[in-house]
């Protein structure tokens, strides 16, 4: 497909008055053109909906989370290995306050908790035995996702000890960081920014909350993010280097460093990756992309397409440039995932995910319920609906159409609510209706506003096609 001929979405936003959104943590220097609504802001429903539904009430809730997932952090006797247990926090914490559900905030509560006992004095939250910790697989990959799980504690219900905690497992890494040995690439086989898969991006998601410079530094000094500029390497090289969900990871870290200082060579990897995937034959129809988790553009659409991790990235990457550039070339391609790669990973009744999305063949499920995709899954399901409605300078606008409720808070407490009525995707009309809760709201007397995949219809005349 052509990445160059599409609408704008800025063609679509509506023009009603909304007060400045709250502005929370460290203030940025690149300003957005879209910021989300917060996902305790707004109710999804339609296919959308019912996948957060079906993943929360069967798979999440029916996780043997004591078992698979805590044990083995109390134990900490592993020589190496991978759970995943910061995903499923983070993602447990999203799905928490977006549902409000007894049952989920229990076990949000519950898998904080107990991560947080099993901390040693020196920061350390894992399952790898002393001599090996840090410098094995994927110990520092797991506490990365363990301070970015803790980080959305605090970010989302401001529990103190979760934000602690996420700072002192930052810190133990970060005063380990000298003793990498010189060659760790080369004993693992693996390249550096993947051993330390999520690292940044959990650093800028703890500078965020805290504002203490020294997690910034690390990335841009140690991690030299502005500097890392690799290539789409095509095919499982040495070190792995064309790995699509580690590039990626790294990228959207780069896109969120940019919005704390605006240099352009951090854009390059993530305008990279969009124009391999829309020009140079990088994505398959479906949206899946890579074969065996790596950069491919035979279009081979068996077997191991289109890692569940890598379909995540994907969709956060190209959501981080909507929002940065405001053109909607990059909700196109979001939604493509999201229908045909992204819920093609679950079973209809939510219980099993996959590692691969093969359009070709057959499909399988992986098993058990840790490691990568399962909980790279439940994470992005999780962040949905705070990718379907947008504030867009003084209006809104509507990035994925599916029935959807949210509230905006406007000038004089009064509040707005927007809906979407559709069938959307099964039909291209999406009726699009607003109301105001104070009757004194200007909102009211504004026309209906249409919204369909193409044109923006107000008062019944196409505003834009
Ligand atoms: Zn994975």
């Amino acid at each position: 497909m052509s990445f160059a001929s599409r609408t704008s979405l800025s063609a679509l936003c509506m023009g009603v008055m909304l007060l400045s959104p709250a502005v929370s943590g460290q203030k940025t220097r690149a300003d957005d053109i879209l910021t989300p609504l917060g996902i305790r802001q707004v109710k999804v429903g339609g296919e959308i909906g019912r996948r957060i539904d079906v993943t929360v009430n069967n798979n999440l809730l029916v996780l043997d989370t004591e078992k698979d997932f805590l044990s083995p952090f109390r134990k900490r006797t592993a020589k190496n290995g991978y759970i995943g247990l910061g995903k499923l926090i983070d993602a447990t914490v999203r799905l928490a306050a977006y549902t409000k559900n007894e049952k989920v905030l229990a076990l949000k509560k519950h898998l904080v908790e107990t991560a947080i006992k099993t901390q040693d004095p020196d920061g350390y939250i894992g399952i790898v035995a002393a001599p090996t910790r840090m410098w094995c697989l994927w110990d520092i990959h797991e506490m990365s996702y363990l301070i970015h799980g803790l980080s959305s504690d605090y970010h989302y219900f401001r529990e103190e000890r979760s934000l602690e905690a996420a700072r002192k497992v930052a810190d133990y890494i970060l005063q380990h960081w000298s003793n990498m040995p010189a060659d760790w690439q080369q004993q693992m086989h693996i390249a550096t920014h993947m051993l330390v898969t999520g690292l940044e991006r959990s650093l800028l998601a703890l500078y965020r909350e805290t504002g203490e410079q020294r997690y910034r530094d690390f990335c841009v000094q140690q991690r030299a993010l502005p500097e890392w500029d690799l290539e789409i390497v095509i095919g499982r090289r040495d070190l792995l280097k064309g790995h699509v969900y580690t590039y990626l990871v790294r990228a959207l870290a780069q896109l969120e460093l940019y919005r704390f200082q605006p240099d352009k060579r951090l854009l390059r990897p993530s305008h990279r990756a969009v124009h391999f995937m829309t020009d140079q034959d990088g994505m398959c129809i479906t949206g899946a992309v890579g074969q065996c988790e790596i950069w491919t553009d035979d279009q081979d659409g068996r077997l191991d397409l289109g890692e569940t991790c890598a379909t995540a990235y994907q969709i956060r990457t190209l959501e981080s440039l909507l929002r940065m550039e405001g053109d909607s070339r990059y909700g196109d391609l979001m939604e493509r995932m999201i229908y045909n790669a992204l819920f093609a990973a679950q079973s209809p009744d939510g219980r099993k995910i996959r590692y691969y999305t093969p359009h070709e063949g057959n499909r399988i499920y992986h098993s058990g319920d840790t490691w990568c995709c399962p909980n790279n899954y439940r994470r992005i399901i999780a962040e949905l609906p705070a990718m379907v409605c947008y504030r867009c300078g003084a209006g809104l606008a509507v990035n994925l159409f599916t029935p959807s409720a949210a509230t905006v808070d406007l000038d004089g407490g009064v509040s707005l609510k927007i809906r979407q009525e559709t069938d959307y995707p099964t039909s291209g009309r999406v009726p699009t209706g607003n109301e105001a809760d104070n009757q004194s709201s200007q909102m009211l007397d504004h026309d209906p506003v249409y919204v369909t995949s193409r044109n923006i219809v107000v008062n019944h005349s196409i505003a834009s096609g």
